[in-house]
């Protein structure tokens, strides 16, 4: 069952494009990632979709209910991780998340039992009581995701979750997001590092100038695109040449005098299959670089342009 829908979805900002119809859908119990570089449109798309901000044309329906501006049935039943922190400052961590849940109509012995288990989650039991503006950066960062599932939803929308957090506070939050989701929440995760897209979603779109260019699963979308071996040798002779090419899924250039590239999907075969003809034709390797298929490799065959300019 689709729990997110998404359907030709625009949005324009005076004369700016943020997004040019984007159409896709999340099944429940996924992790989606949804990759693209600063500025593709990734905010505004989960704005739309938190009921925070109007589209200009098209729609999406989370749990067959058509998404619009203020909806609190619809708010219920997701929680969104904005870039921007949503925390009080004078407050402490506990009171922030009673807040957050007071707003959701929670109270009582459940608001009090679900912070004790919300602080738990994100690995902040032991400073429950202090003023979160003494917090660093990746503590706000994990009581941001915090505030977002005080009221258990089901689909959870994270917006670059982990900008400008430390290694541990980051490793909290991958741990948390993987603890949902296996808990059966549906998330959705934006992020322009492709290597925690890689690592989290098993289905990845990406995002670029308000379009969708790809969307499909992570290994599919990989087996498209061929990794990298940069070989550089001396003496780079005709024979070798003809052999490397004539090696199975390879396609073969040359860069300059010293160095050939050979694209192909399976680098690790390729490179077992390289070495022993180095060898009896007697050729000095003077450099190797491989790159297996990466998404950042993805986003570079579709755009030309590196993700991160
Ligand atoms: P980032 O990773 O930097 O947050 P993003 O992928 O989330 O980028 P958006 O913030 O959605 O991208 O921006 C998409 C485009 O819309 C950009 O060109 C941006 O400048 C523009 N934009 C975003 N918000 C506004 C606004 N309130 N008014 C005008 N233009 C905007």
């Amino acid at each position: 069952m689709a729990i997110l829908e998404v359907d030709d979805l625009r949005k324009l900002y005076g004369p700016t494009v943020a997004l040019e119809g984007v159409s896709f859908q999340v099944e429940a119990g996924e992790m989606f990632g949804l990759l693209g570089p600063n500025g593709a449109g990734k905010t505004t798309l989960l704005s739309i979709l938190s009921c925070l901000l109007p589209a200009s044309g098209g729609e999406a329906r989370i749990l067959g209910r058509r998404v619009g501006v203020n909806d609190p049935e619809l708010r219920r039943q997701i929680g969104i991780v904005p870039q921007e922190l949503a925390l009080y400052g004078e407050l402490t961590a506990r009171e922030n998340l009673a807040f957050f849940g007071g707003l959701y109509g929670m109270g009582g012995a459940d608001l009090k039992q679900r912070c004790d288990e919300v602080l738990a989650a994100v690995a902040l039991s032991d400073r429950a009581e202090d003023r979160t503006e003494a917090f660093s950066g990746g503590m706000k960062r994990r009581l941001n995701l915090g505030v977002a599932l005080m009221h258990r939803p089901r689909l959870i929308m994270l917006d670059e979750p982990t900008t400008g957090v430390d290694p541990q506070s980051r490793n909290h939050i991958f741990e948390e997001v993987k603890r949902l989701n296996a808990a059966g929440v549906t998330v959705v995760y934006t992020s322009h590092y492709m290597e925690e897209v890689q690592s989290l979603c098993k289905r990845v779109g990406i995002i670029d100038h308000g379009k969708l260019i790809a969307c499909d699963d992570l290994s599919a979308l990989l087996r498209r695109f061929e990794g990298l071996i940069q070989l550089r040798l001396r003496p780079i002779t005709a024979t070798l040449r003809a052999q490397l090419e004539a090696l199975p899924g390879v396609r073969l250039s040359q860069r300059d005098e010293d160095t050939l590239e050979l694209q192909c999907a399976d680098v690790k075969g390729t490179l077992v299959r390289v070495v022993p003809l180095l060898n009896d034709q007697q050729v000095e390797l003077l450099g190797l670089e491989s790159e297996e298929p990466n998404l950042e490799r993805v986003f570079l065959h579709l755009t030309g342009r590196a993700l991160r300019d």
